[in-house]
């Protein structure tokens, strides 16, 4: 089969597409016949070297996809030959034509629903829903700024909270972003490079901010989102690139929570819930991932290029 294989970490043109061995499912393991891959920042920086995560090489790329289930291996009880799934997190890596998982990162894909959707659910959709709901203890009636809502894990926070009953709030940096942030169900849209839209969203509430606040680029933003959030306040640092300076009284006269997360460190218990919540909105209609582009497996170099550009609409999947 085809694979991307990363032989030394570096730049995107480490990422060569190969003929490799097929796999085979060992106890409790599924083999998937891979459709479409999710593209996610994450897997820039692994490639780079510079994760936390590091892969021995040669390595293949990735954790998100989805497919049709090619063989399962003994003692596995949940997806059978044929199935379409999802899958969060990989043992082989999702960047192929086929991929190996554990049964436990397998999960049902809805039938109205395309491949390519379904490979952006992994890691934006388990993000958005653990910031939200696990660590942020978001609940109905709370005020959220999605503070970076036209990627992945944006679209999907927007989407969940629309649906459990919160107030969103979603920034975007390009007209053609924030018109979709406000189709995925955002009550309020503003523009992240404007000068006054943190003015615009303390009015928006009264002058007392929000709730909560989910953060892609806390380098840039932690300052001013201790301004933004009311008394009791959260924010959930998902996202950053770089170093700021804060100062540390905010947090003090309001009570605010500067929570930080990983998705890699949630546990299985967590994960297994996550992943429950958000089959469940795929089948009532809550959740419809949005994909804004589609390449080829072979163009998985230009794929890195294009998931770290500004101007993000949705996300980013290769078709093997
Ligand atoms: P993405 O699809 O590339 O989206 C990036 C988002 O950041 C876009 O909405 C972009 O908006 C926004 N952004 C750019 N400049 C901003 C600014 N000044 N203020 C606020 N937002 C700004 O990436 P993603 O998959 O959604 O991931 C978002 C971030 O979270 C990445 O840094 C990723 O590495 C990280 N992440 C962390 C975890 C974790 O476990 N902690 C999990 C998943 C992702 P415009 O392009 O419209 O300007």
């Amino acid at each position: 089969m085809k694979a991307i294989q990363v032989h030394n970490f570096g730049g995107p043109e480490v990422l060569q597409l190969e003929d490799i061995s097929d796999l085979s499912a060992g106890p409790g393991q599924v083999v998937i016949q891979v459709r479409a891959i999710g593209v996610n920042p994450v897997d820039t920086y692994i490639r780079a070297g510079l994760h936390a995560v590091k892969p021995s090489p040669p390595y293949t790329p990735g954790s998100d996809a989805a497919g049709v289930v090619e063989s399962i291996g003994e003692q596995v009880t949940r997806v059978k030959h044929g199935d379409s799934v999802y899958v969060a997190g990989s043992l082989s890596g999702t960047y192929a034509q086929q991929c190996l998982y554990s049964e436990s990162q397998v999960h049902r894909l809805p039938a109205h629903l395309t491949f390519e959707q379904g490979a952006a659910l992994g890691i934006p959709y388990a993000t958005a829903y653990r910031a939200l709901f696990q660590k942020g203890q978001g609940k109905p009636g709370d005020t959220v700024l999605v503070h970076g809502a036209t990627g992945g894990v944006g679209t999907a926070a927007v989407q969940l909270a629309r649906a459990a009953g919160l107030t969103v709030f979603g920034t975007g940096g390009t007209e053609k972003g924030r018109s979709s942030v406000s189709q995925q169900g955002a009550h309020h849209v503003l523009d992240h490079h404007a000068a006054d839209y943190t003015d615009q969203i303390l009015a928006l509430t009264g002058g007392t901010g929000v709730n909560l606040i989910l953060e892609m680029l806390a380098n840039v933003n932690l300052a001013k989102d201790l301004g933004l959030l009311a008394k009791f306040g959260r924010v959930v640092v998902i996202g950053n690139r770089g170093k700021i300076e804060i100062d540390p009284r905010a947090t003090m006269t309001r009570d605010l929570s500067v929570l930080g997360m990983t998705l890699f460190n949630t546990s299985d218990e967590d994960r297994a819930s996550i992943h429950a919540a958000l089959v469940a909105g795929l089948e009532n209609g809550t959740l419809k991932p949005v994909v804004g582009k589609e390449m080829p497996l072979a163009d998985a170099a230009h794929s890195h290029e294009a998931v770290l550009e500004p101007g993000a609409f949705g996300k980013i999947v290769l078709i093997p």
